[in-house]
Parts: structure tokens; C-alpha cells; sequence
């Protein structure tokens, strides 16, 4: 191998919160004694973990309708980790989070109902949560109520613990405290992936920089990790569904804090929802809606190469995806969201849907504030034809690689121990993870 070649025993490919927070992990639980992370942007976290293009919620799992017990339980113990170590870092890191209330809002007699019951069994796992009726809807969020007509029934769960993220900014946090936790852990930005392939002791990744070494990869990538996957031989029963969508923002002060909507178990995605901006708290957005487009990266129309080359490249993918978009629960809501993408018309009848939160918004409070969100790669399982729920890894040959829909960004460092203890599987007691140490500081108890 001709010695210029960099070599790292550890590569992570992709500098958003996925790839970042393992990089900060291994830097400072592991002896790993080399790592690079590659980053194809100028910047980190610039594609789904950018502020602009998710929603902003480290999810708890108390006010997400769709999750299940056990789900709601799982991101719990996630998110208490994200949280502890923002609030470890709080000094100097205003602009990365900022702390407010939250609640998902039924509305209707059956809604109601069903959010009476989900109380009874959450409590057990959130002591803290409240269920409050209209009166103390309206104190905590005069604008639920006001215009709401009179025998309507609402109802709320509610905590004021409630974090919001720009995930974007933690990226960055995690990758340069990595950095600057090791000598030999280097950041490689403006570098892009070009293909990675296997030679003797590891595997050669080509960019369009050079080339560089590494042991073990890591490849978080979002959407365009199968992609690679599949170039390596792996992830064939898999294939995504790209889910983009927008967001409406109001430019004036509506809601104080977070406001879910009751949303089906059966669908991957969280209800729409309104709240302030992480950076500013006098804008409110409104959404996501959610719709199916052919591309690996918002505004990025060179992907729809990636999509057709990491989902539809046989039969079977093409014939899970389109079983997937058929079932009936999905495509009545796709159908729905894609009358908000219209212009205009969709707006209006985005204002119309947004009116179960605030019931006096009009049209002209969205008319200039449509923006688009990132691109959710909802993985479908092509032997069954069924869209996976949640975040999905596949393991490989010394490589592991993740794709991360939503709620990703929160269970970034919950996966990141995860991936270290693989990563210790792949060197073999060479190299060791304190997982204690990780949980003793990542612990908020
Ligand atoms: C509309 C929407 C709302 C969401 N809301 C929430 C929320 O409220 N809370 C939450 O927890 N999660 C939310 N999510 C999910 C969350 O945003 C993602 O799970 C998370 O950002 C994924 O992080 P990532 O690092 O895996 O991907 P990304 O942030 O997309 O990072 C992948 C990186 O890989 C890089 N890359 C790709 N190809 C190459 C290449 N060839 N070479 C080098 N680099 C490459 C990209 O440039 C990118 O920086 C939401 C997602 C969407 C789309």
C-alpha cells in the first residue's frame, strides 16, 4: 500500500448527529488510538440534523402518540442521555438548545378518550406527566383555547420538561470535543464518499479528496447508508422510502411551547405540531406534512440517482415499496399531505389542519413561511413488504451502517454506545468501550 495513504483504525463516514456522537463516544470511552470522520458538507450537520430540516424535539416519548409502551420507554432512557449531556455542557451552549414545555393535544370526544387511557399507562413511566383539561390548556397556551368552539373537548398531557434541539449545532459540539479529545481523531470536511472497498487488514475509502485507510468503518449516511450497504454486499432485504415534507411558519408568537397532535400507532411518523423556533421563539412552525419523494437528499436532485441505485435496483424492492405506499392507513394520510404540498390550496387547507392547535390562524400567517423539511428514510422490509418502524442498523464485515428516521437525532448517543460495543466485538479485545464511565456521566439519576 503506497505509505501516503492515510490509515485511522476507525473510520466514520457522514458528519451529521449519527456519525458525530459515535465519533465524540469513541474519543472519549474508548482507546481507539486513531479516527477520522468524513464529511461530505463544508460544515456538520448540515442535512437532516440541520434545525431547518427536523423538528427540533428531543423525544422523551411522553407526548408521541404513535410509540408504543415499550417504544416510549426505550427513547426515555435515550433522550435522558442527550439531555444529560447538554445540560453538562450548558455553559457556553445557548445557541445548541433551549428548555420549554411541551403536551399532545386531543381534540374530540375519541381523542380524548384514547389520551385518558394512554395516561393511565405512562405514568408508570413518567411520574411527572399531567393530564389537564381546557382551564389549564388555556393558561399554559391562551391560543388553544381562544376561538375554540365552546363544547368542544380538549384535553392535553403535559410536562414543562421539555428540551428543544438544534441537533445541527450538537453535531458540530460532539465532532469538535472529538476532536480536540485526541490527537489522533481528525475531522475531514468538504470530503466526499466515493466508494470504499475491501483490501487486506481493513478497507480503502475513496473520496474525492484521496484515499484514506481504516480498520473498521462506520457509515452514518442516513438514507445514502444502504446505498453503500448494498455496494458492499449487504442490506439486500432492505429499501427506503423517502419521506420529505414541509414545514409553515407563522412569523408571530402563536404557541409557547411544544403542541403535539394525537397521531395512529400504525404510522411511523409524529403528528403534526406547532412550536417555537430553537433560535427564536417568536416564530412558530407549523408541520411537517409528509410526502414521498424520489431523492436521498432534500434539494439535492443528483440523489434520485442514489434512490433508484439503493431502492429500486430489483423486483423485489420496487414490489416492497409499492406494497408499502398501497396499504391503506398510508396512502389515505400520504394522499392527505400531498393536497398540503399544492400551492395555495395546500397551504389554505395546511392552515385548516393546523387550526385543531391554534383555531384563529389564517392564511395569511403562513402565506410566506413554507420551508422544506429533510428526507425521513423510512426503511421497508422487502421480504415482508412492511415499513420497518424506527432507526435500522445492518452489520457487516468489520462495518456497520445507519439509517436514521426520526426520532434518530435523539437516540444518537443511546446508538453510539451501541455501535462502540460492536465496534469492540470487531477488534477483538484489541481495543476496550468504559461503558461505565459513559452511563455514569450520561446518566441524568
Ligand atoms: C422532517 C423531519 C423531522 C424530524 N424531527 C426529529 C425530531 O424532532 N427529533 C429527532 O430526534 N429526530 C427527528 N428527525 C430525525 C433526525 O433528523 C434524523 O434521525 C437525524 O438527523 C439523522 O442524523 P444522521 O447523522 O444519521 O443523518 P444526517 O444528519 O443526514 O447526516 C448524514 C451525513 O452524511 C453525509 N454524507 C452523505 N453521503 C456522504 C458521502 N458520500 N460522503 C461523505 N458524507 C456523506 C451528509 O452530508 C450528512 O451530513 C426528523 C427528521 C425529519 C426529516
Amino acid at each position: 500500500m503506497p505509505s501516503k495513504i492515510e490509515k485511522y483504525e476507525v473510520a466514520v463516514l457522514g458528519g451529521g448527529i449519527t456519525g458525530s456522537s459515535i465519533f465524540y463516544v469513541l474519543s472519549k470511552y474508548t482507546d481507539i488510538e486513531s479516527a477520522v470522520l468524513i464529511e461530505k458538507c463544508a460544515e456538520l450537520g448540515q442535512i437532516n440534523s440541520s434545525e431547518k430540516n427536523n423538528s427540533q424535539t428531543l423525544h422523551f416519548g411522553d407526548i408521541e402518540t404513535n410509540y408504543s409502551f415499550e417504544k416510549a420507554a426505550k427513547t426515555n432512557e435515550a433522550s435522558e442521555m442527550v439531555s444529560a449531556y447538554l445540560k453538562s455542557a450548558e455553559r457556553g451552549s445557548a445557541k445548541i438548545f433551549s428548555k420549554s414545555h411541551k403536551m399532545a393535544l386531543a381534540v374530540g370526544e375519541k381523542e380524548v378518550a384514547e389520551l385518558e387511557k394512554r395516561y393511565e399507562e405512562l405514568k408508570k413511566i413518567f411520574p411527572d406527566l399531567k393530564k389537564i383539561y381546557k382551564k389549564e390548556i388555556g393558561k399554559i397556551e391562551p391560543n388553544i383555547v381562544l376561538g375554540r368552539k365552546e363544547n368542544e373537548k380538549i384535553a392535553a398531557l403535559y410536562s414543562d420538561n421539555s428540551i428543544v434541539v438544534d441537533f445541527g449545532a450538537l453535531a458540530e459540539d460532539f465532532a469538535l470535543k472529538g476532536e480536540k479529545n485526541r490527537e489522533d481523531f481528525k475531522i475531514k470536511l468538504g470530503t466526499k464518499v466515493v466508494s470504499i472497498s475491501k483490501v487486506e487488514g481493513g478497507y480503502e475509502i475513496s473520496t474525492d479528496k484521496g484515499t484514506v485507510f481504516a480498520e473498521k468503518i462506520v457509515v452514518a449516511m442516513c438514507s445514502h447508508s444502504l446505498m453503500f450497504a448494498k455496494k458492499m454486499g449487504y442490506g439486500k432485504d432492505f429499501s427506503i422510502l423517502p419521506v420529505g415534507g414541509n414545514y409553515y411558519t407563522s412569523q408571530k408568537k402563536v404557541l409557547n411551547g411544544k403542541v403535539y397532535t394525537m397521531q395512529s400507532g400504525k404510522l411511523p411518523f409524529a403528528a403534526i405540531h406547532g412550536d417555537p423556533n430553537v433560535h427564536n421563539e417568536d416564530e412558530t412552525r407549523f408541520g411537517p406534512t409528509a410526502n414521498i419523494m424520489p431523492f436521498l437528499e432534500r434539494n439535492n436532485f443528483s440523489t434520485l440517482w442514489d434512490f433508484v441505485r439503493s431502492s429500486v435496483n430489483d423486483t423485489k424492492s420496487f414490489i416492497a415499496l409499492l406494497q408499502v405506499v398501497t396499504d391503506r392507513l398510508l396512502f389515505g394520510f400520504l394522499l392527505r399531505s400531498f393536497v398540503y404540498a399544492v400551492p395555495l390550496a395546500g397551504t389554505m387547507a395546511f392552515v385548516g389542519l393546523s387550526r385543531k392547535i391554534v383555531p384563529t390562524l389564517e392564511y395569511a400567517d403562513f402565506k410566506k413561511g413554507r420551508t422544506k423539511a429533510g428526507i425521513r428514510p423510512q426503511l421497508v422490509d422487502n421480504r415482508t413488504g412492511k415499513l420497518v418502524m424506527g432507526e435500522a442498523e445492518i452489520i457487516g464485515e468489520d462495518m456497520i451502517f445507519h439509517i436514521s428516521p426520526s426520532p434518530g437525532a435523539t437516540v444518537c448517543l443511546s446508538n453510539a454506545a451501541k455501535t462502540a460495543n460492536k465496534l469492540m466485538e470487531f477488534f477483538e479485545g484489541k481495543r476496550a468501550f468504559d461503558e461505565e464511565l459513559f452511563k455514569k456521566d450520561l446518566s441524568s439519576k
